[in-house]
């Protein structure tokens, strides 16, 4: 999936680098709770997302000390794009604690946590395109970071309500609104990882190909793998 990353580990304002590395065991999803659905808001990005003047990104200047992993939210158009401002292997700033710790940091765990920017929360189009966007990129996380489980995925609220982050009711407050919960948004998640491939099995023969295109004729087939090697790609011609 595509990722725009704007890294801010350098920023003053993040602190909870220093702890150490994390293993993510789960993800936290939050949603931002004010209205601004463009992700240059809280992402310094300006080629991709457009200019911040006011320099309020997540770990900018003019900054609160929030700082997730990423940030969900509209890009130069109404699409939701996905941004990474942190590693995933370092403790981000996003849920506070709670009476039995943080799900910032564990003593070498921590959950990845990003968050969705809200809108008036009135548009639901963007709403599900937002947590449409938001699953997938759990489902990836989840690929690349098999010690995360599905159970894992939690959101604020349900975080502090297990003890472990700031009394907040986010992204519920959106959720309610449209009737979903944070089942709902699992579920979207697991729907999304029913692919094998994603684990595929220690001694596995399956092998997933890239094709490129299908010719009657063989020259049409030579002629186009001529443009690929010259655009810099290795291939070869099977007949089917
Ligand atoms: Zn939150």
């Amino acid at each position: 999936m595509r990722i725009i990353t704007a890294m801010q580990n350098k920023s003053d304002k993040y602190v909870n680098g220093r702890l150490g590395n994390i293993t993510p065991i789960g993800i936290v999803v939050h949603s931002t709770g004010c209205n601004n659905p463009y992700a240059k808001r809280y992402v310094n990005a300006p080629d991709e997302l457009g200019e911040n003047y006011y320099q309020n990104w997540f770990g900018g200047k003019y900054s609160n000390d929030v700082l997730p992993h990423g940030v969900i939210g509209k890009g130069k158009t109404d699409a939701p794009v996905v941004c990474q401002i942190l590693p995933f292997n370092l403790p981000c700033q996003g849920c506070g604690s709670g009476p039995k710790g943080s799900y910032n940091w564990l003593n070498g765990k921590g959950f990845i946590q990003f968050e969705i920017c809200e809108d008036d929360l009135k548009d639901e189009k963007y709403f599900n395109a937002a947590f449409d966007l938001a699953a997938e990129f759990c489902a990836c996380l989840m690929a690349q970071y098999p010690t995360i489980k599905l159970e894992d995925i939690v959101s604020h609220k349900e975080a502090n309500a297990r003890g472990y982050a700031s009394a907040h009711g986010d992204p519920e407050n959106w959720l309610n609104n449209y009737k979903k919960d944070m089942n709902w948004f699992r579920d979207k998640v697991a729907a999304l990882r029913k692919y094998p491939e994603d684990n595929p099995e220690e001694g596995s023969d399956i092998f997933y190909k890239v094709q490129v295109g299908a010719f009657k004729y063989r020259e049409n087939a030579e002629a186009y793998l001529e443009k690929l090697r010259d655009a810099g790609f290795d291939g070869f011609i099977t007949k089917g």
